[in-house]
This record gives structure tokens, C-alpha cells and sequence, in this order.
């Protein structure tokens, strides 16, 4: 991997201004914050800053508020929240330049911490607009990145501001970027990717550059049903993206091309209607599905056979549910093939790497997020990453 620049990387900081894009998009509900884990991952890098000496200011953004101050996108709603966390105070300045900002932060002393005002409150932000990263820049020595969840767009705080101020990756930034490499910038070999959910046309980027990219590719979820249906399965009721049959095709021979292996499950549980527990439910072969049957899962004899090839990988990325998991008991494969992946990581034979919102939740749920090797919760910034796309926050540490 191409190399960043590191908080090791700094000299003295006693009484510098540090500017730390941190991610603060925090779930609400009724006024208060849900869900501090965003919190927490940045956690470490404001208090080592802050501990060093240096002069702390969280940039982040906040909602939707397209260039216009909102109060109820205030980032003071999250002040409360994030003291908590840190253990540590945090002073609230209601601007992120000009004039009453540069007072603010001049009275901060070394060691304090304070939270500029949602960046998305100005046009520049999003136009990445470098008059508007100038004005922020002015006050501040220099610039950690610590949001790798934003770092897909090249906004004024996420991407601008590292081409004005020496420019650093925080730790959960490094973290993030040190395990994505170890899934698919330089991974041991063999590498398998398992990618399920919905929809192929949401993936469809994603698919085609792991092909190049991996020994084995894991189809399952409703976008195995796309493909199935491309090889002439009849599959019922199914989530299905009839008009990708062409697209599939093309995949799996690129697949062919690059010495890729694509596993398509072979039994699955089919219902007839989608419900906990349905009479109607089953398990058959692919080639077994009736005309009024949705396929729900992968089946049991499919995840035994996944969960060998697993057996012989060194590398697993993961995006995606294999099945409807939040519906008892479709969540069976998605469970059994995750668990898999955690011994095999406990044992020490496996790098496992996954992300995205249902998988985090699908992994959550079976119990076993904390014994993979990393876990994203960075969303859209991950899918890019697993598509093989520069991410312009990234690119912009870069030595
Ligand atoms: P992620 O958020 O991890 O990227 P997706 O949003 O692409 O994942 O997909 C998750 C959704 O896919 C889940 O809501 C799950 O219920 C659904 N899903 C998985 N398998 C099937 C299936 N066979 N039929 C219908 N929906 C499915
Ligand atoms: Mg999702």
C-alpha cells in the first residue's frame, strides 16, 4: 500500500491547532443520541492529540442541511454525547471560521477540546470550495483525517483541507486502511469474497471488480437468485433482476477469464410466503423451485460446501446477507457461514474483513462481529473501497 501519513508522524504538538475530521453523523431520536460507536472509534485519536498538548477542533458534519444553518441539525445536539464518551469537556463554537471562530479558538488552552459548527451548514463543504477550506485552514496548524466513512467524497473538509495543512490519517483512519489492505490490497492468497443482499444493480461495480480480484466469489442473498435465473433456473417468486441475466452472464465469464471460482448456492429454503416461520417453508434443490416459491436462504448443503472452500482460503471479505436474515429462520445460512469465519479467524487461519449496514447488523446478530479481524462500519466509503475506486480522502494523505 502506497503509504500515509500517521499521528507517529508528528513532531511537537504542544500548543498547535489540530483540525480532526471526525464522523459525527449520529443516529437520533427524540433529541437524544442513539448510538455513540462513531464516537468511540474516534475516541482514541482526540484524546491522544489532546494529551500531546495540542489544541483539539472536531470538524464534522451533520444531516442534510445543504448549505443552510439548521438548529435541529446542530451540532451542538451531539455536544452532551460526545463528553461523554471522551471523559473530557468539550467547548462548542458556533462557526468553523472567520472571525468569532478565530476568538473561540483563541482562548482554547493545550489539551482542549472543541467542536466546530456542521460543516454542511456552508456551500463550500460539499462544493469542496477552496476559499471555504482557506477560511478553516487559517486557524488551525495542522489536519487528521479520522473519518474514513466520509473519505468517498471530496468534500472541503475531507479532502481539501489536506492539500492546505500537513495532513495525517487518525487512528481509526490507519486502522481502517491497515485492515482493508490486508482483505484486498495484499492479501495472502487464497482469497475468497462473499457478497449477497438485495440487489445485483446495487452491487453490480462491486462484482465485477472483485472478479479480477479474488480465487473464489460467494453469490447469495436475492442477487444469487439474478444470477441463477441467468443460467436458466426457474426461480419462482424470487427477488429477481430478470434484465440483468446479460450482466450476470458477463460476470461470471470474467470470473471464467481471471481463474475466479463463482459459487452459486445449489439447495436453498423457498416459502411461500415471506413471514417468521412459514408452513409453506422448505429446503430444495435450485432446480426444484415452484412457480408460486420466493427463494429466501441458501441451504444447508450449500453453506456445508461454502464453509470448506472457506476451510482453504487465507483472506475472506464480506459484504452482503446470503439470506432474508432478518425473518426467523432465513437468517440460518448467513448465521452458520459467519460463524464459520469467526473460528477459522479465532484459529488464526483467516483474515476476515466485512462491512456494509446489514452485514454489520447480520454479523451482529449472529453473535460473532468481534472475532472477525475488522469490521467497517463506513457504509458507502467500504462498497467504494470493495469497488476498487480511489477514495479521495484517502488520496489525499498520501505521501
Ligand atoms: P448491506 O447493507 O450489508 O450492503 P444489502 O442492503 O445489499 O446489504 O442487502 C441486505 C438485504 O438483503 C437484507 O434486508 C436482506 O433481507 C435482503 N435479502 C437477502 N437475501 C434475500 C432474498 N433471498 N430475498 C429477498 N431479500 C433478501
Ligand atoms: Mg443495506
Amino acid at each position: 500500500m502506497a503509504s500515509f501519513r500517521t499521528l507517529d508522524d508528528l513532531g511537537d504538538v504542544s500548543g498547535k491547532v489540530a483540525l480532526v475530521r471526525v464522523d459525527l453523523n449520529l443516529p437520533m431520536q427524540d433529541g437524544h443520541v442513539t448510538d455513540v460507536t462513531r464516537v468511540k472509534a474516534s475516541a482514541p485519536t482526540i484524546l491522544e492529540l489532546a494529551g500531546k498538548g495540542a489544541k483539539v477542533l472536531l470538524l464534522a458534519h451533520f444531516g442534510r442541511p445543504k448549505g443552510e444553518r439548521h438548529s435541529t441539525m446542530s451540532l451542538s445536539l451531539v455536544q452532551g454525547a460526545v463528553e461523554d464518551v471522551l471523559g473530557h469537556e468539550v467547548m462548542f463554537i458556533p462557526e468553523v471560521a472567520g472571525e468569532v471562530a478565530a476568538q473561540a479558538i483563541g482562548i482554547l488552552r493545550p489539551g482542549d477540546i472543541g467542536m466546530l459548527e456542521n460543516t454542511r451548514f456552508w456551500k463550500g463543504e460539499e462544493k469542496n470550495d477552496p476559499d471555504f477550506a482557506k477560511s478553516i485552514a487559517a486557524n488551525a496548524d495542522f489536519y487528521v483525517n479520522d473519518a474514513f466513512s466520509a473519505a468517498h467524497r471530496a468534500h472541503a473538509t475531507t479532502e481539501g483541507l489536506a492539500h492546505l495543512l500537513p495532513a495525517y490519517a487518525g487512528r481509526a483512519m490507519q486502522a481502517e486502511l491497515e485492515a482493508l489492505d490486508k482483505a484486498l490490497g495484499a492479501p495472502e492468497k487464497p482469497v475468497a469474497a462473499v457478497v449477497g443482499g438485495a440487489k445485483v444493480s446495487t452491487k453490480l461495480a462491486v462484482l465485477e471488480h472483485l472478479v479480477g480480484q479474488v480465487d473464489h466469489l460467494i453469490i447469495g442473498g436475492g442477487m444469487a437468485n439474478t444470477f441463477l435465473a441467468a443460467r436458466g433456473i426457474d426461480v419462482g417468486k424470487s427477488l429477481c433482476e430478470h434484465e440483468l441475466a446479460e450482466v450476470a452472464e458477463k460476470i461470471m465469464d470474467a470470473a471464467d477469464r481471471s481463474g475466479c471460482t463463482v459459487h452459486l448456492p445449489y439447495d436453498v429454503v423457498v416459502a411461500k410466503e415471506f413471514a417468521p416461520n412459514p408452513p409453506s417453508m422448505r429446503t430444495c434443490n435450485v432446480h426444484e423451485v415452484g412457480a408460486d416459491e420466493m427463494i429466501l436462504d441458501v441451504g444447508p448443503q450449500a453453506v456445508e460446501a461454502l464453509a470448506d472452500v472457506l476451510k482453504t482460503c487465507r483472506t475472506l471479505v464480506w459484504n452482503g446477507p446470503m439470506g432474508a436474515f432478518e425473518t426467523e429462520p432465513f437468517d440460518a445460512a448467513t448465521v452458520a457461514l459467519a460463524r464459520t469465519a469467526a473460528a477459522l479467524t479465532k484459529e488464526g487461519s483467516l483474515v476476515s474483513v466485512a462491512g456494509g449496514g446489514d452485514t454489520v447488523s447480520a454479523l451482529n446478530h449472529a453473535g460473532v462481529a468481534k472475532d472477525f479481524t475488522y469490521i467497517s462500519t463506513a457504509g458507502g466509503a467500504f462498497l467504494e473501497w470493495m469497488e476498487g475506486r480511489e477514495l479521495p480522502g484517502v488520496a489525499a494523505l498520501m505521501r
